[in-house]
């Protein structure tokens, strides 16, 4: 399948996740149109043989390395070529063997091979949110340089990039992030001391990876995505604004500066972002469900509650502080949410968490790349440190 003339060639960084899978779906439904050169996951051997036997990729990469030895016995017979190890994933990104990354690795681990591709000038169609979080200047600063095109797949992301067709940022007077509000919506404090692992992970309106929906849960998402946005679109961080919307059918909003919106809607299926990303500037067709109006519906619109959704006043603080503090504040909160996955602290505990890391870490205001990977050690250090195990 790989290796088609005038197809799209795609490297799926982190194949084996929630956004990894469904872009295979969209890539096995348009095959005339995708090749994967690329696949990538860091522990999933058996998934990641699978996809590859199916794929025929050019290169497979497992990031742990313990598992190099059965992911490349298990491709023996194939030509694929078998890379294993954190290394590799930056090597395999400075390759020219593709046209477009996915970027769908979680968390700060995304940073380094999405900055090679983008050194690389190939087009990022970017899931890992927190690559922006971190490093946003100097991923857009690279993305500039190096003529490499960032195309959002975070669905309130792409709504506004698909909104942006036809216009100009300059005339956007706010863009209206929504957010579902996840599964404790309208919960206070002593409902959610009490929340644990099981009843975090089931979030009523997206089938997502764990560390999402932790972030979800906790509004924290929805913090890292006003960030994300500031970054994508050159915004200033009071042109961005959250609003509670349960349904999920708009999946954000511009407020241009003669008053008028623009949204866009569907229903959520992230597979209509994925599809939207790699196949850009083309829109392609697809079979995914509709949404109908005439069924009955009703679509809300709230304020958030950010007295007990305490991390998204931390992350707005971020915002519009910047410096190294949206990267001390991404860094602690993984923390925060691996412990919490292990149930190590409890719901609210993941917020003081972020907090005092928050307070802690000295700010810097125009880090360096190697300052940022600093702060972030630092604050994953400082984080771990007051988790009593
Ligand atoms: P996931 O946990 O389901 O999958 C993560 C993938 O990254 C896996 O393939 C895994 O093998 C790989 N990975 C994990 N740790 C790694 C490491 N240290 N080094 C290299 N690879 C590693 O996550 P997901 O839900 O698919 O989310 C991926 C990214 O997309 C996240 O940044 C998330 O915020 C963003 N995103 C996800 C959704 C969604 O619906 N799932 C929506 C919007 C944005
Ligand atoms: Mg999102």
């Amino acid at each position: 399948m790989s290796n088609g003339i005038g197809k799209k060639r795609i490297a799926v960084f982190g194949s084996t996740g929630s956004i990894g899978r469904q872009a295979l779906e969209v890539i096995d439904a348009n095959p005339s149109i995708f090749s994967v050169e690329v696949l990538t996951a860091q522990s999933s051997d058996d998934l990641l043989i699978r996809q590859a036997l199916h794929f025929k990729p050019n290169i497979v990469v497992i990031g742990d390395e313990k598992k190099y030895g059965v992911v490349r016995d298990a491709l023996r017979a194939e030509p694929i070529k078998v890379f294993a190890g954190e290394t590799a994933l930056e090597e395999v990104a400075a390759m020219d063997v593709y046209d477009m990354m996915l970027a769908a690795i979680v968390g700060f681990a995304g940073l380094r091979p999405t900055l090679r591709a983008i050194e690389n000038g190939k087009a990022v169609a970017l899931a890992n949110k927190e690559t922006l979080v971190v490093a946003g200047d100097i991923v857009m600063q690279k993305a500039l340089e190096h003529k490499a095109p960032i195309i959002p797949v975070d669905s309130e992301h792409s709504a506004i990039f698909q909104c942006l067709v036809g216009e100009t940022r300059s005339r956007i007077e706010k863009i209206i992030l929504t957010a579902s509000g996840g599964p404790f919506l309208g919960k206070k404090p002593n409902f959610l001391v009490n929340v644990k692992r099981d009843h975090a992970l089931q979030h009523p309106n997206w089938n997502m990876g764990a560390k999402i929906t932790i972030d979800s849960a906790t509004l924290m998402n929805k913090g890292l995505e006003m960030i994300e946005a500031k970054w994508l679109f050159g915004l200033q961080p009071d042109q961005v604004q959250v609003v509670i919307h349960p349904q999920s059918i708009i999946h954000s909003m511009i407020m241009f500066e003669d008053g008028s919106i623009k949204s866009q809607m569907g229903l959520p299926d992230m597979k209509l972002p994925i599809q939207y990303a790699m196949g850009f500037p083309r829109r392609l067709p697809s079979a995914f469900p509709r949404y109908d109006f005439r069924k009955p519906n009703t679509l809300t619109f709230e304020e958030p509650d950010v007295k007990t959704f305490r991390n998204l006043t931390l992350a707005t603080e971020a915002l519009h502080k910047g410096g190294n503090l949206p990267c001390v504040l991404n860094a602690a909160n993984e923390i925060a949410v691996f412990a919490f996955l292990r149930n190590r602290i409890g719901f609210l505990d993941m917020t003081d968490l972020v907090e005092r890391t928050m307070q802690e870490l000295p700010f810097i205001e125009r880090p360096t790349i190697s300052e940022y990977f600093e702060s972030d050690g630092e604050a994953r250090d400082f984080a771990a440190s007051l988790i009593k195990l």
